[in-house]
């Protein structure tokens, strides 16, 4: 695909005109610096504010205002059912059925929650394999839940890292290290998408592997959902949790989005915490003792509906709809080469991008290491209206999300790099 581009601002535009989600962009709210839109290429971290946002979190200020208590049962939009109007949605963006996602709670909390089910350790097969580098967030959770089972994480977690003097994982190495640990593992969880490098992983291979073992894959897919198509239901993941505020655009602190396996949610029996949310609406205000879980992922639903942070991922997920996801891929294949083949034009500043080259093994994002001045480098593109985001050792992230990004901005991207850095 390199081949097919040239660096010009004339390409970019024709490329603009050629581009059948381009007018997506204008149903966003780009922040201004120095009088002019940013460059935002940071949709990883926080997607921009959808412009239909504020007029659904209206609509329920309209229905708490006009009907309170029976908001959760009239108006545009019954409170009592919030989670299924995001269900169509959201089961097309991961790849299931309606009756395997849910949206509740957000990211960390929801693999707490996970782990509560399908991390059942006993004491031969306890242990846990994961991604070394794993984010932050992620590690506390795998290391405090192991103490919690009475563990010493350092045994019970198994990290798998890059060879030495290599930055990404080698999927054999992954593979490979769930076999030799196959009689111990009860739990493989990774990252789809590494924060950090951005590289994809193959999800299918590694649940496959996973299974073989013995063990339950689970996924954390902050950085893929809303970015690259999946098939969880097929590739029979048992778990996956993601956020709802990077690629999702839902804002700050929207409520995240969980999947469960059709093979388990129909199991009234399953491990979990429960609340009433969970339970059978039928015999839910019947206030009874003992819970009925719902058959559904939404049996895993604990608390009342958060609707004001779940009014802004529904409006999102209707532009969703309206681009669709596979499209969606298409242009950010595209886009992310694009921009891939541009940063290696540029001569005056140094770095390597650490991401695979391989389409089919990233996403929107391009990881760029700088040996040296990585910071200095990021500050001087946020001073230039660029807003990109750093994370240390040295890489700045650049993502340039198809539903509000364009070519031209990319080439601008580009040309403020080679005229001013
Ligand atoms: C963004 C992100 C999180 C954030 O978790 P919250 O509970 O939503 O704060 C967790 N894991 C990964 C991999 C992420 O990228």
């Amino acid at each position: 695909m390199q081949n097919l581009f040239h660096n010009s601002l004339a390409l970019a535009r024709t490329l603009d005109s050629k581009d059948e989600l381009s007018e997506f962009k204008q149903q966003f709210y780009f922040p201004v610096y120095n009088e002019k839109e940013v460059i935002y290429f940071c949709g990883n971290s926080l997607g921009l504010q959808p412009k239909n946002a504020g007029t659904a979190i209206q609509a329920e200020l309209q229905s708490w205002r006009d009907l309170a208590v029976k908001g959760y049962f009239h108006g545009a939009n019954p409170w009592l059912y919030y989670q299924e109007y995001m269900k169509p949605s959201l089961a097309k963006i991961a790849g299931a059925s309606e009756n395997e996602v849910t949206v509740m709670n957000a990211l960390t909390v929801n693999l707490h929650l996970m782990m509560l089910s399908f991390y059942r350790p006993s004491k031969e097969r306890y242990k846990i394999l994961m991604e070394s580098g794993a984010f932050p967030s992620d590690q506390y959770a795998v290391e405090t839940q192991a103490k919690h089972h009475g563990f010493n994480p350092g045994d019970a977690i198994i990290e798998i890292s890059a060879r030495e003097g290599e930055k990404i994982l080698r999927e054999e190495d992954i593979v490979d290290a769930i076999g030799q640990h196959k009689n111990e593992l009860a739990l493989v969880f990774f990252g789809g998408i590494n924060y950090y490098t951005g590289q994809l992983f193959d999800i299918k291979k590694i649940t496959g592997a996973a299974h073989e073992a013995g063990a339950v894959a689970g996924w954390d897919l902050a950085h893929v959902v809303g970015n690259v198509p999946l098939q969880l239901h097929d590739w029979n993941v048992d778990f996956a949790i993601w956020c709802s505020y990077k690629y999702l655009n839902a804002g700050p602190g929207a409520a995240g989005g969980v999947f469960i396996h059709e093979k388990y949610v129909t199991d009234k029996k399953k491990q979990r915490l429960a609340g009433w949310w969970g339970n059978d609406e039928r015999t839910r205000f019947k206030m009874e003792k003992e819970f009925i879980a719902k058959p559904d992922a939404s049996g895993w639903n604990i608390s009342t509906a958060q609707v004001f942070n779940m009014a802004t991922l529904k409006a999102s997920l209707e532009i969703f709809e309206k681009a669709g996801i596979e499209k969606l891929r298409i242009k950010s294949i595209r886009l992310t080469g694009y921009l891939e083949f541009l940063l290696r034009q540029l001569k005056n500043i140094q770095f390597e991008i650490i991401t695979p080259e391989e389409p089919e093994r990233r996403g929107v994002q391009l990881s760029l290491f700088f040996k040296e001045k990585g910071k200095e480098i990021h500050d001087k593109m946020i001073e230039s209206g660029i807003i990109v985001d750093y994370r240390e050792p040295g890489v700045i992230r650049v993502a340039p999300a198809p539903l509000y990004c364009s070519f031209e901005d990319v080439y601008r991207f580009y040309e403020i790099l080679k005229d001013n850095f």
